[in-house]
């Protein structure tokens, strides 16, 4: 008889809760002094860190997609008059309604406190991308995010540009930020064991967007279009959107090699560069 999986067996909702006590507190300490901080988490799932948050957090804000679990935590902390558990979508919760200034109040946001809030997240896998860049969006309300991803994708977050780790979602995460990777943690710290290790990413949020003097979608979507195939050279790369004398004048003017791969730019080079490209529309064919 086929063997029927058991909800442990078989997570949803990229289910793998924290098993590893330790772990879970070096997660809190690494958030520093919270004592007068609000602190988002992302995923509570079962608590592990939502528990030690609820002590010393001033104000804490539990975000999880799960009814069931939202449920759960919502009695256990029907006392804690610092805690909020919200059932509900990370993806499209209305971040403004929680931070931004409330409608009719001269207060700035953030209610009584107008300090950014500290981001925390064990994050389900199937959505990081996802996740970082929504929270990168909404970065005016944050001034750190501590999450934890596959160990490839803290990897890539926190990658140089010149290694072959570095792409798109290290330029990304970079412009928004100062990323850095605290700690791993091997398959066994948590229940059911995900198939891969899982590393702890720090990102201080400072916004790079305006020292690189570049409007923010456009560049965005030019860096997507630099890194649109890995392998390929630069020139290549750009070549389908810019006429071949307007590239070549902007990448002299930019000093950027033709054969370069887009991994080896540093994001000011990367800037020059669509700065000197200047008004020229990307016109794909
Ligand atoms: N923080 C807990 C821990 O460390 O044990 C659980 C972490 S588990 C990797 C990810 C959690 O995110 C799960 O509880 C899952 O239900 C929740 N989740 C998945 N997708 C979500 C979404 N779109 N919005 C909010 N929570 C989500």
């Amino acid at each position: 008889m086929p063997k029927v999986a058991s909800r442990a067996e078989k997570p949803k909702l990229g289910q793998h809760f924290l098993s590893d006590a330790s772990a879970a507190v070096n997660i809190v300490e690494a958030l520093g002094d919270i004592s007068q901080e609000t602190v988002l988490e992302i995923g509570p799932g079962r608590g592990a860190l939502t528990s030690l948050l609820a002590r010393t957090a001033r104000r804490l804000i539990a975000i999880e997609l799960d009814r069931v679990l939202a449920a759960q935590l919502r009695m256990k902390f029907a006392l804690a008059e610092n805690v909020e558990v919200i059932e509900g979508d990370v993806l499209s919760i209305d971040f403004d309604s929680i931070f931004g200034p409330k409608p009719g109040s001269s207060r700035p946001g953030i209610e009584f406190n107008p300090r950014p809030a500290k981001v925390v997240g064990n994050l389900p896998f199937y959505i990081t991308s996802d996740i970082l860049l929504r929270l990168f969006e909404y970065r005016r309300y944050f001034d750190v995010l501590l999450v934890m991803v596959q160990r490839e994708v803290a990897d890539r977050m926190v990658a140089k540009p010149g290694g072959s780790e570095y792409g798109l979602l290290s330029a990304t995460t970079q412009l928004y930020g100062k990323a850095r990777r605290l700690f791993v943690l091997p398959p066994d710290s948590f229940s059911p064991p995900p198939k891969v290790h899982s590393a702890v990413v720090e990102l201080r949020i400072s916004d790079r967007i305006a020292d690189l003097g570049v409007p923010e979608q456009p560049f965005i979507d030019f860096l997507k279009l630099c890194f649109s195939q890995k392998r390929k050279t630069l020139w290549n790369n750009l070549k389908s959107a810019y006429p071949p004398a307007v590239l070549q004048a902007a990448m002299e003017t930019a000093v950027v090699k033709p054969s370069v791969r887009a991994e080896t730019l540093t994001l000011e080079k990367t800037a020059a560069l669509f700065r000197a490209l200047g008004a020229t529309l990307i016109s794909r064919n």
